[in-house]
């Protein structure tokens, strides 16, 4: 049996991820006695940073950017703040440089678009605005379990959903072409759909890039001052405040390892939790699982280095992310090659440079840079010299100024954090239809997290709502699990604290 201070528990987490941490939060704050065991020496997952490179630089090893933390009405039930969490803002949320010298930048205010948009402005609020002004049901809906039939109980939320549902149904390629007519929207567009890691022209990226830009202005795409790894050591500490354990540096092979307990929560996705059930799942469930697609993988590369990225248009240096791969119609190219298994020439980068906006993260005057692209499933391709090619092309002399890097293929991810499969930063393809039918399909609408098993619950980003760092998978597995093992009514569960979606705090942007 895996190491534990006590006999048995109410509840056993395998995987300490933002997901796997938010779920024994959510139990812990019931009053049940929860146990978190994690295969790596740190917690984290995909929340980790590390001096990857150099001594005094510090890197985050996979996510950097927290607009999901930020929107996550999980997240603001939790005294984030007092356990050593503060989200830095850059004066815009991202930039995107184009090849004809313009740099289009997505600004918090809709009243400043017009600067780098130019005519397009006004038709990004027509697109944009009544999306804000729906924030609340949006984030009801899209950050729920989602799951169309569900949003109905709620008139207010199936409404805004329902508009919200008609970018489910376009491509990304399509809405921008339709809406603007110039580069710099466009641009801003595919690169922000893109990380939906499906072609552009399939749905339903038009949905991804419209939440995520809805977020840019509504609560902007901040960055953790110290690194992404402050926002789950936060969890990890109030859990352990809370009364849970956590054990690292213990993979779990089987369920049988694991103490006695009335739930298991796993933050895994459903091939391994087909691997660790061993025979305890039913046969018809095992089956299904077993079709779970998996999406293209990432490259990641970080750089230290002696200076700024020295950009040819110094706008870029507004904003913590920046994307970089041209024209629409080029990253459109470059992510249809990734579904087709090619390892794009002209890869689209996306790149975060929080130590302009963050000093703790390098010495004084060197920068650090994380990157990553999208590459085919499982690829062992080395994308370095491709994206310091990309990089290049709009910030001359960016070479010059590496001290050092750190890269990872795909298969690597895989190998650093076996939730990666095949290099798949989503815990499964997102794509239409697995969008509503994580990880299965289920009559079972609001308790996709349960399995046939008794007591045994999937809490991973391979469940609703799915990737990003917002705790919402887990704090919404814990709930079924509250509800169906511990018997707990919907004023109990209410009375944990989760914050109704109303009350989310819309900040000013930053100056
Ligand atoms: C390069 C990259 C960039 C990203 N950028 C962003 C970003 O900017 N913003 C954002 O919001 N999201 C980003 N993401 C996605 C985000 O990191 C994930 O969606 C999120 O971490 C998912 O959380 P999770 O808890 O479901 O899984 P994970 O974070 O993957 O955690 C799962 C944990 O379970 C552990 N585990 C697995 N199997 C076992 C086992 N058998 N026994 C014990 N422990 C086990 C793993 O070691 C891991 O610690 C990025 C991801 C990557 C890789």
């Amino acid at each position: 049996m895996a190491r534990s201070k006590r006999a048995d528990y109410d509840a056993v987490v395998v995987g300490a991820g933002p997901n796997g941490l938010a779920a024994a939060i959510t139990l812990a704050r019931a009053g049940y006695s929860v146990i978190v065991y994690e295969a790596s020496d740190t917690v984290g997952g995909g929340c980790r940073s590390k001096e990857l490179t150099l001594p005094g630089f510090t890197h985050d090893v996979c996510s950097a950017i927290h607009p999901y933390g930020v929107a996550s009405p999980f997240f603001q039930t939790l005294p984030l703040e007092q356990y050593g969490v503060e989200w830095v803002h850059s004066p815009a949320p991202l930039a995107h440089p184009l090849p004809d010298g313009r740099v289009a930048t997505l600004e918090r205010s809709l009243d400043k678009l017009g600067r780098s948009l130019g005519r397009d402005a006004a038709a990004w609020r027509r697109l944009i605005a009544p999306r804000i002004a729906q924030w609340d049901d949006i984030v009801a809906g899209a950050l729920g379990p989602i799951h169309p039939l569900r949003q109905l109980r709620r008139p207010s939320a199936a409404l805004a959903l329902a508009r919200f549902g008609a970018y489910a149904l376009q491509s990304a390629r399509g809405m921008a072409e339709r809406a603007f007519d110039d580069d710099p929207a466009r641009a801003l567009v595919a690169g922000i759909a893109a990380h939906a890691m499906l072609p552009l022209e399939q749905a339903p990226t038009a949905a991804a890039a419209v939440l995520m830009i809805t977020m840019a202005h509504v609560v902007g795409w901040p960055l953790a001052r110290g690194g992404s790894q402050r926002v789950v050591d936060a969890l990890a500490a109030y859990l352990r405040d809370l009364g849970g354990e956590i054990v690292t540096g213990t993979p779990i092979n089987s369920l049988g390892e694991l103490p006695p307990a009335r739930a298991i929560l796993a933050d895994v996705t459903p091939r391994q939790l087909l691997a660790l059930a061993g025979g305890r799942l039913p046969e018809r469930y095992a089956q299904r699982l077993k079709r779970y697609r998996y999406g293209p993988g990432v490259f990641k590369i970080d750089f230290a280095l002696d200076g700024p990225v020295p950009w040819s248009n110094p706008d870029c240096l507004r904003a913590a992310t920046v994307h970089v791969g041209g024209r629409l119609p080029e990253i459109a190219a470059s992510e249809r090659a990734v579904w087709n298994g090619a390892a794009p020439e002209r890869p689209f980068v996306l790149l975060a440079q929080q130590s302009l906006f963050d000093g703790t993260r390098a010495p004084a005057g060197k920068h650090t840079v994380w990157a990553y692209c999208h590459v085919p499933h499982a690829s062992d391709m080395d994308m370095t010299g491709r994206i310091e090619a990309q990089i290049e092309r709009f910030a001359p002399g960016f070479r010059d100024r590496i001290l050092a890097k750190h890269a990872m293929t795909a298969r690597q991810m895989e190998a650093y954090n076996p939730n990666y499969v095949g290099g798949d930063i989503n815990g499964g393809l997102a794509d239409l239809f697995q969008l509503f039918t994580r990880p299965i399909i289920t009559p079972n609408i609001g308790n996709p997290y349960a399995t046939p098993t008794p007591g045994l619950y999937l809490c991973s980003s391979s469940t609703p709502p799915g990737g990003g760092v917002h705790g919402l998978c887990g704090y919404f597995a814990a709930q079924a699990a509250l509800r169906t093992v511990f018997g707990m009514n919907a004023t109990d569960l209410d009375a944990l604290g989760s914050a109704p979606a109303s009350q989310i705090v819309v900040e000013e942007p930053v100056q």
